[in-house]
């Protein structure tokens, strides 16, 4: 039965996937991290978390303002941005830690004002995943187990399975100073997960982990969370992070949310400069709204020097007046980019057509990067690193190009 006041657990909510754990054991450890089978956004409609015009003010700060935010079931969520935009705030008001000064938390379509933080059905992932150095991995891992009276054979099981879905099986005698880093954080989701939780809330937690570790769990982390179907809550201030793993991402800036939604929309009509920025790279360049059709989107701006740029407005629901001060972005890899003393590969058909001065060109591995001095400012090209697509190879400081790309480039941000 629910607990009055507590969120029902995963037992008790209709429509929720089963744990692996609550299947027949045996094929766990063989399954566990398999390829996600699910494919696009197939979580359920109903919403695990929702957050209805949140407010919190520590004093007379206020970290996060009138957030509404609803978190499909089963769905991965990331809530991405710089330090201080309250991100873990949120997450904090999630958990139960920090309570809202306005609005409503609700966990499962369940209000949780009130409920104190061990009574919801959430747990918490740290960057700093504070194993308990006193016990091996099987007892840590069964600690939230044990404290709500489920031991002996239950506990056991439990433990093997969680321990199989993070592939640390058969380590639960090890103490927590024998495993990796990588591995003792895979030991705090086994811990987080053991419980079950309608959701699971993760800080920046592979913050602790260097690069090539972090990126293997990233994937592993995200064919995780396909298995157990448990609705994730994910910190971080890494966008590479947040869109290799997300459903969903929610991008806030100084307690406010800029933008939420896939990472390919996030990516491809960013609402803002500033989501525009924060996610990759783009070149920017200012102007006035000349004109613009709301039926379509299609925008022409005028920039400073005279020069028409057409393209899309990004925001459907932006209305801006002609005259209004607008910014237009373009992907580095949108741009194309040849000598200009010809070749087979000149961007002669490019709407947009600009020649200038290579500033800096670096090599990135996969891809090159020709930073261009040009009339409209530097602008910034990459280029993928193989012949097939005309790699520009000896282009360098100071050698004159063309860099040019189509209209369908041009994202027009009203903010
Ligand atoms: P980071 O990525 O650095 O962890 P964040 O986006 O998670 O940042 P929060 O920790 O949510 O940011 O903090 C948001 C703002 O609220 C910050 O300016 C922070 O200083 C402030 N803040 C957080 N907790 C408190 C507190 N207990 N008392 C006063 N101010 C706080």
């Amino acid at each position: 039965m629910t607990t009055p006041g507590a969120t029902p657990s995963p037992e008790e909510s209709p429509g929720r996937p089963a744990f692996p754990g609550d299947r027949a054991p045996a094929p766990l450890a063989a399954t566990a991290f398999a390829a996600p089978t699910r494919v696009g956004a197939s979580y359920d409609d109903a919403a695990d978390v929702e957050l209805v015009d949140v407010t919190k003010r520590f004093g007379r700060f206020v970290a996060v303002e009138h957030m509404n935010v609803s978190i499909a079931r089963g769905a991965f969520y990331s809530l991405l941005g710089p330090s201080g935009c309250g991100k873990t705030t949120t997450l904090r008001m999630i958990a139960g830690f920090e309570q809202p000064s306005e609005g409503e938390v609700l966990i499962a379509g369940q209000p949780v004002a009130g409920v104190p933080a061990y009574r919801r059905n959430v747990n918490t992932v740290f960057q700093h995943y504070a194993l308990f150095p006193h016990m091996d991995v099987a007892r840590n891992v069964g600690y939230g187990l044990r404290q709500r009276g489920i031991t002996g054979d239950d506990e056991r099981r439990r433990v093997d399975e969680a321990l199989a879905l993070v592939r640390l099986g058969g380590l639960g005698g090890r103490h927590t100073w024998e495993l990796s880093g990588g591995q003792q954080q895979r030991v705090a989701l086994a811990r987080a997960l053991v419980n079950r939780p309608t959701v699971l809330l993760l800080d920046e937690p592979l913050g602790a982990l260097d690069l090539k570790l972090r990126k293997e769990m990233q994937l592993e982390l995200k064919a995780l969370q396909h298995q157990v179907g448990i609705t994730f809550v994910y910190v971080t201030h890494d966008q590479e992070e947040a869109i290799t793993m997300s459903d969903v991402v929610v991008v806030m800036r100084d307690g406010h949310i800029q933008q939420q939604g896939s990472p390919r929309d996030l990516y491809e009509r960013p609402v803002n400069r500033f989501v525009a920025g924060f996610l990759g790279l783009s070149n920017f360049f200012s102007g006035r709204l000349a004109d613009h059709e709301p039926a379509t989107g299609a925008a022409s701006v005028s920039l400073g020097d005279g020069t028409i740029i057409r393209g899309r407005l990004t925001d459907p629901a932006a209305r801006p007046s002609a005259g209004a001060e607008v910014t237009v972005a373009v992907r580095p890899e949108r741009l194309s980019i040849a000598r200009a003393d010809g070749g087979a590969a000149a961007p002669l058909e490019h709407t947009t057509r600009l020649t200038g001065r290579v500033q800096q060109a670096t090599y990135l591995g996969e891809q090159n990067e020709y930073r261009v001095e040009t009339e409209l400012g530097e602008l910034i090209a990459r280029r993928q690193n193989n012949e097939a697509s005309g790699a520009l190879p000896g282009v360098g400081p100071g050698d004159a190009v063309v860099v040019g790309w189509e209209d369908d480039a041009n994202l027009v941000l009203v903010a």
